[in-house]
């Protein structure tokens, strides 16, 4: 079999690069492992009637340009904007409830902290400030210090002009941006439940606690986003996160792109450090001029391509990749909703609508919780984001139930799948129990479960140590240093291979800027006569 380019992986950045190369006329085959296509960006039914959002389940960052050039929503995508979009409810009743009113959101901070309730917006603000400076350099290939091209000047200064913008401010970015979010936090606010709050998009999917230097960029990296509809304001994906998938992958089919599901890579053929195509695990052989890699870097190179294809320093660099993850995904399907306790009734309420923070919920419990699992102990008081997708979509599951995602961490990194077995069942025990605290009978509610530990996601996604990114999002790792250095705008040390997954810049989460990147890479490589 032949075709001119052949992308490995149908998550949500492979199909964005088949779609994008398939529209500039390149004959584009993908090729996905699972029968079904989205990577980490899927809908499955797990129970009958129950359509989870298996990993990710809230959609931010998806890049605009994305979503017009690819015509999204006519091929199938819509957004369900959550506001409010926090909740944090407390045990003893009282819960802080954050959204788009200001006025509202102003009233339930002050409940905490007057104090914080007048800075909040300035805060915002200045994320918002922040955020248009960066995202200028989101949507190109990252500048290579090694290797400086005109090309690179444009966006870089443009960002120099906002950074110029911003003034006095400049330092207090500075610190958010390099800083520990910890300090950051408290340096803005005094009230426990809101830096508890803000602080959860600082750790989420990190090896880190809010003390950890660079964790202020991965909160910053959290609110980058407007898809939602306003800046930081995630959206729920009606038919859950696998319709947006779906909808990328109508996108490059009406382009021409085909794609291929249950067609797992053995490994890329490479002949004198050029790539020449895939053999798939049933022995087909696929020859391609261009193959293009979404599957993470530690899998691609060491896996697919092989280290003795590869200069002992470029080994060297991918192995020295951060997979460690804290995260573990629960999904489940209930019979009601949780009614919290400072709620009126048990009916869908504004509390229900957004991102639900439960357990560990102040800094210290979040530090003590990361402590836990650096001991290689799951902690007493994990942290807990609790969705409810079907409030906003009943399609979701049968009347009167409801699914429910909680993203939970921090679970040590290293424990085995057989340690999971001994101990996943009272793990999600002791979550269930701490919603219980605030929503009293909760736990009754659940009539199905999955409880997905770091090995589970490397498992059933191929995502390395079960890291949700394709590797940590450290300042180490960003921009001319991710995947690593030399080797950051897509191409690779194989000829005519290229990468296209979160593993590379601008990093993880459902953005499909490493997709559009790299498809620009490959279509002025091919222009040049190469690649
Ligand atoms: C539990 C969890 C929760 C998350 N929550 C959110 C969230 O709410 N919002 C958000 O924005 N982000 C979230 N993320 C992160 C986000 O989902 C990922 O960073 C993003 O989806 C990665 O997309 P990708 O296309 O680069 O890679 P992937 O989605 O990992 O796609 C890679 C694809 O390659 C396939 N593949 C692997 N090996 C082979 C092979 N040998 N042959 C063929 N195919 C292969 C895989 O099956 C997969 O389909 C979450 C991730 C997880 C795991």
């Amino acid at each position: 079999m032949r075709c001119d380019t052949v992308v490995i992986g149908g998550g949500h950045n492979g199909l964005v690069t088949a779609a994008y190369l398939a529209r500039r006329g390149l004959e584009t085959l993908v090729v996905e492992r699972r029968p079904l296509l989205g990577g980490a960006c899927v809908t499955e039914e797990l129970w009958p009637g129950y359509k989870v959002s298996r990993a990710a389940y809230v959609v931010g960052l998806l890049r605009p340009a994305v979503i017009r050039e690819l015509e999204l929503e006519r091929h199938g995508l819509q957004l369900l904007r959550r506001d409010p979009w926090s909740y944090t409810p407390l045990a003893d009743g009282r819960g802080l409830l954050m959204g788009s009113d200001p006025q509202a959101t102003h009233r339930e901070i002050s409940r905490f902290s007057p104090r914080d309730a007048a800075r909040f917006p300035e805060y915002e603000a200045l994320l918002d400030r922040t955020a248009r400076m960066l995202e200028p350099l989101l949507d190109v290939p990252p500048p290579d210090p090694a290797h400086p091209l005109l090309a690179d000047l444009w966006p870089l200064l443009r960002m120099a002009r906002a950074a110029v913008g911003l003034r006095r401010d400049l330092a207090r970015v500075f610190q958010l941006l390099v800083g520990p979010a910890r300090s950051a936090l408290e340096g803005w606010f005094e009230s426990e439940p809101l830096r508890g709050t803000l602080a959860t998009d600082a750790v989420i999917g990190a090896w880190a606690a809010p003390s950890t230097p660079g964790t202020g960029y991965v909160l910053f990296h959290h609110v980058m986003g407007e898809t939602g509809g306003a800046r930081g304001v995630w959206a729920n994906v009606r038919g859950g996160m696998g319709a947006l998938s779906e909808a990328i992958a109508q996108a490059a089919r009406a382009a021409g792109a085909e794609i291929h599901i249950d067609s797992p890579v053995r490994r890329i053929v490479v002949d004198q450090g050029r790539a020449k195509g895939v053999e798939l695990e049933d022995g087909r052989v696929i020859e391609a001029r261009t193959v293009v890699s979404s599957v993470d870097p530690r899998r691609t190179f060491l896996g697919l391509v092989g280290a003795d294809q590869l200069p002992a320093e470029v080994v060297a660099d991918v192995e020295a990749i951060d997979f460690r993850s804290p995260s573990v995904k629960i999904n489940l399907a209930l019979d009601g909703l949780p009614r919290f306790k400072g709620s009126a009734d048990g009916r869908v309420g504004p509390e229900h609508r957004g991102t639900i923070h439960v357990g560990a919920q102040t800094l210290d419990e979040l530090e003590a919780a990361f402590a836990a699992a650096c001991r290689g102990e799951l902690p007493e008081r994990p942290m807990v984001e609790l969705t409810l997708p079907s409030v906003l979509d009943d399609g979701l599951a049968p009347d009167g139930h409801h699914v429910a995602s909680m993203f939970v961490q921090y679970a040590p990194h290293d424990l085995d799948a057989a340690a999971w077995d001994a101990q996943r069942d009272r793990f999600a025990d002791r979550v269930f129990a701490m919603v219980d605290e605030v929503a009293p009978g909760f736990s009754e509610r659940v009539v199905h479960r999955e409880v997905l530990a770091p090995p589970d996601l490397e498992r059933i996604f191929g995502l390395t140590g079960g890291n949700i990114f394709h590797g940590a999002m450290g300042l180490d790792r960003l921009a001319f240093m991710r995947p690593f250095a030399g080797w950051a705008r897509y191409r690779t040390p194989i000829d005519g291979l290229y990468l296209c997954g979160a593993g590379t810049h601008p990093g993880g989460g459902v953005m499909g800027a490493c997709g559009r990147n790299a498809a620009a890479v490959i279509l002025c490589d091919r222009k040049r006569g190469r690649g």
